[in-house]
């Protein structure tokens, strides 16, 4: 006999321990199944906008507490080009490990029953199958992430791979303090930053082809080191044995209005291009909504019309912005234009901003 349970979440990253905090503090607790069974890095840049500290602190989660950095520029470099601005919200840096572990830890603190290591294989008609047996849910909350679980896949992205390394450095951490420095270059796109503990996050999106013709991580980093703003990797320690690594992420995915009654969070449900430091924002707002429409009684589909309207506008804009960088002449334009326009990259900035629901008015209202 399947066991019977209240909602029940799949995925303990950022959407789903956010949804679960929130209808722990509605009255509703909730089960959540996370596949790995302890804290663990992630493919990410790291970057924490403004309004997903906002959305953390809403949780009750302060993440400059748990050792974020403070983030207050960027700087866009393009070859020897380079626009710069300061950004026009107060942004964090801080590991995904230590920043998923919290949430996750707060989650079981107000109530939620946290499983560990069991792995959702399958979910239809209220019921998921587990590696841990069946269970009928009365919710199913799927946030899984960049992870698809079987028979629900998301579009394939395009033939990119993402790339993820820590580095130590002392002259290049004391260079960066405070700034998130964003490089494209022919082939891809890489965001410098530093977190917590002394290390720099270099995260990247590189293009299948240039990576296969490269055929390594060590060429790979070679290719990088020869962008002026990233040649001083070339004397840091890398810190992990390997990059993470991630392909073909769906950027620009928005899911419609599904049929199925499955509550999608996160990355499960919309994918804003990564530069542009929202998706944690959008997965975290996603989880709240949810978790808000849910405790009163909306249904999934009402909450995935609500989340479309919030998040279709800053990814659109942002898979736009993402296209022109793509290309040589538009990304030297970009950088001209930025430069000439006072305010130019902090209005970029804030466009490409997912609407905070919990906002009294929202800067950018439903498309
Ligand atoms: C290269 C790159 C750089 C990025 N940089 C930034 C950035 O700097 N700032 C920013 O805001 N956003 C960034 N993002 C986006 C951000 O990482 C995601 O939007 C965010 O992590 C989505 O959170 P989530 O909770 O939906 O999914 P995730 O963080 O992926 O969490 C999903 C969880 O579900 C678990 N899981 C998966 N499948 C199963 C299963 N079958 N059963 C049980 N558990 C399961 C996973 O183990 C994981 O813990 C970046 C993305 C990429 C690819």
């Amino acid at each position: 006999m399947p066991q019977v349970t209240p909602p029940l979440i799949v995925g303990g990253g950022l959407a789903g321990a956010a949804a679960a905090i929130d209808l722990a503090h509605a009255g509703l607790p909730s089960l959540l199944l996370e596949r790995e069974a302890h804290a663990h890095d992630k493919i990410c840049g790291e970057f924490l906008s403004g309004e997903a500290v906002a959305a953390l602190a809403g949780l009750g989660v302060d993440a400059r507490a748990l050792g974020a950095e403070p983030i207050t520029r960027v700087e866009i470099h393009a070859g020897h080009r380079e626009a710069s601005a300061a950004l026009p919200f107060p942004a964090l840096s801080l590991s995904r490990r230590v920043l998923d572990e919290a949430l996750l830890q707060h989650a079981a603190a107000v109530g939620t029953e946290v499983q560990r290591g069991v792995s959702v294989r399958g979910l239809m008609d209220g019921m998921a199958q587990t590696t841990a047996g069946d269970i009928s849910a009365s919710a199913l909350l799927l946030a899984s992430g960049k992870h698809d679980v079987r028979g629900l896949p998301r579009p394939d992205g395009p033939d990119e791979i993402g790339f993820k390394m820590y580095f130590r450095d002392a002259a290049l951490s004391r260079r960066l303090a405070g700034t998130v420095a964003v490089t494209f270059f022919d082939g891809g796109y890489a965001g410098l930053q530093p977190v917590e503990g002394g290390r720099l996050n270099l995260c990247l999106l590189v293009d299948g082809a240039h990576y296969r013709q490269l055929g390594s991580w060590p060429a790979l980093l070679a290719r990088l080191v020869t962008e002026p703003a990233l040649a001083a990797l070339a004397d840091a320690e890398p810190l992990l044995p390997r990059p993470l690594a991630i392909s073909r992420v769906p950027y620009g995915h928005l899911v419609g209005t599904p049929t199925d009654g499955l509550w999608r969070l996160g990355d499960q449900a919309a994918v804003i291009p990564s530069f542009c430091g929202d998706g944690m924002a959008i997965a975290l707002e996603s989880g709240r909504l949810a978790a808000a429409m849910l405790a009163q009684g909306a249904t999934a589909a009402a909450y995935s019309q609500e989340l479309l309207g919030r998040t279709r506008r800053p990814v659109r804009l942002a898979m736009v912005a993402l296209s022109v960088a793509r290309h040589p002449l538009g990304r030297l334009a970009a950088i001209a234009g930025l430069s000439a326009i006072p305010g130019g990259l902090a209005l970029l900035a804030r466009l490409t901003r997912v609407a905070d629901p919990h906002a009294p008015e929202s800067r950018l209202a439903p498309a």
